[in-house]
């Protein structure tokens, strides 16, 4: 791959990063001990004086923000990894077999990790 299309990759997964940041943030907050890491956000209800249903409401969204904010975090880490690669000389290269991943995919996913035969 040119250095061209290298930093064109390198400028939409950056991009990407800080669109996946912004959105962890509105579910989750960082792990303090592990900048890597995003735990999903309690949001404290007293639960002393809340009723119950309150309660169970508090609790539904917990559970939905833990389903988000996984799949955020799984995409993030991928774009993470693909960011990485670019650094290390490795980016667009297959991890099955090894050959190049073709242009159009990347253009569609650019922290994909696999060629098109190996995609699933
Ligand atoms: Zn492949």
């Amino acid at each position: 791959m040119t250095k061209d299309k290298l930093k064109y990759f390198e400028g939409k997964l950056s991009a990407e990063k800080k669109l996946l940041e912004e959105e962890l943030k509105t579910v989750g907050r960082r792990n303090p001990h592990n900048p890597n890491d995003w735990e999903p956000k309690y949001t404290n209800t007293n639960t002393d004086t809340a009723d119950q249903l309150e309660v169970a409401e508090e609790l539904e969204n917990y559970q939905n923000n833990i389903a988000i904010l996984n799949n955020l975090e799984s995409k993030y880490n991928e774009v993470l990894k693909a960011i990485e690669k670019i650094h290390q000389n490795k980016y667009g290269i297959c991890e099955m077999g090894g050959e190049f991943i073709e242009i159009d995919r990347l253009e569609a996913n650019p922290s994909a990790k696999t060629c098109k035969k190996h995609m699933n």
